[in-house]
């Protein structure tokens, strides 16, 4: 039974990896990364220049290689992105380390030309066209929300303050008003950065899009949320795995502890644990904005429940730590 939820559970997730083209002028790279098998089990390789080459296997839902569009990337995530109209709630996130084309992916390189948009523009603009072409069957509210997560402090992209709590939440109409907010939201970015880059790689920047619909003859009404990461580099994860390998190690010696198992997931869930309460507050937010009790009332326990298992987690991780 445990099996089978574990596969329910990575059934909901889904895997990509993009690799990063061999880019003008930068042939003289260490190395450069190649790959065998498209989905499912992928052999990445690191081949160097000088020295042995570096193989590891990883398990992708696919790989898409150096030559991809950002266009053809958009379309293996539109279904997901799509669904937010039904009702459900769905996240992408870019994860990598900093220089991988995370901020490519998920903006693109910068505004101007259509065809090097990423993910976050395309979505918006498809969830308007779609929207608009569902216009006699549902009415549907857009409202957006930017915000950066720097040095576990969450700071409003919009409104340029400082350690807001509660995000504004602005409603928009058109792909235009969200490429406008956008242009705001990354000037604010630049704005309130003293090292941008060195900021930029150590911040988590999340757009998040609220969707309410109404059916038009039922009156009944839907709501989806959509979130869209652009991560922090993954190089201070890198960090903590470090910390996980010394762990596995004291498994061994102490093997009564290995049924809890592996270390590092442990560290990990406790850092998603925590995103997710925070997600959760930023929710709780807007809807307080929007006066809607009843549903506070369930994300006040959300977050409590996601409070108690960053305990639960924590305390498990010490006490492995004990062992050693
Ligand atoms: P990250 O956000 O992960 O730190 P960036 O998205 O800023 O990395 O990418 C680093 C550099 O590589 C940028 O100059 C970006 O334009 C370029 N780049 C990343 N991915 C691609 C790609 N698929 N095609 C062309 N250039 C890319
Ligand atoms: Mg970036």
């Amino acid at each position: 039974q445990l099996y089978n939820q574990v596969q329910d559970l990575k059934g909901a997730i889904r895997v990509f990896c993009r690799v990063k083209p061999v880019l003008h002028g930068k042939s003289d790279e260490q190395s450069t990364v190649d790959y065998v098998g498209e989905n499912g089990n992928i052999m990445i390789v690191n081949r160097h220049k000088q020295g042995k080459d570096a193989r590891k296997m990883f398990t992708f839902n696919k790989v898409f290689g150096g030559n991809t569009t950002q266009q053809q990337i958009y379309v293996d995530t539109q279904p997901l992105i799509r669904s937010v109209l039904d009702g459900y709630n769905v996240c992408i996130f870019a994860y990598g380390q900093t220089g991988s084309g995370k901020t490519y992916t998920m903006s693109g390189p910068d505004m101007t030309t259509e065809d090097t948009w990423g993910v976050n523009y395309r979505a918006l603009r498809d969830l308007f066209q779609l929207s608009e072409a569902r216009m006699d069957v549902i009415k549907y509210e857009v409202g957006v929300q930017m915000i950066e997560i720097y040095n576990e402090q969450v700071r409003d992209l919009l409104l340029n303050g400082l350690n807001v709590p509660d995000a504004s939440l602005v409603s928009v109409k058109c792909t235009q008003d969200v490429l406008d907010l956008m242009r705001i939201g990354q000037r604010n970015r630049a704005v309130g950065a003293t090292a941008l880059n060195e900021r930029s790689s150590r911040s988590h920047s999340v757009l998040t899009v609220h969707i309410r619909g109404k059916e038009l003859v039922s009156g009944s009404t839907l709501k989806g949320c959509l979130h869209l990461v652009d991560l922090a580099g993954s190089e201070r994860v890198d960090k903590s795995e470090a910390i996980g390998e010394r762990l596995k190690e004291a498994q061994h010696i102490n093997r009564s502890l290995s049924a809890l198992g592996d270390t590092n997931a442990i560290g990990e869930t406790i850092s998603t644990l925590k995103f997710a309460e925070r997600v959760a507050s930023i929710e709780l937010g807007a809807a307080r904005s929007n006066k809607e009790t009843g549903e506070i009332r369930e994300m006040k326990e959300e977050i409590s429940n996601l409070k108690l298992l960053v305990e639960k987690k924590e305390a498990e991780l010490e006490q492995l730590r004990s062992g050693m």
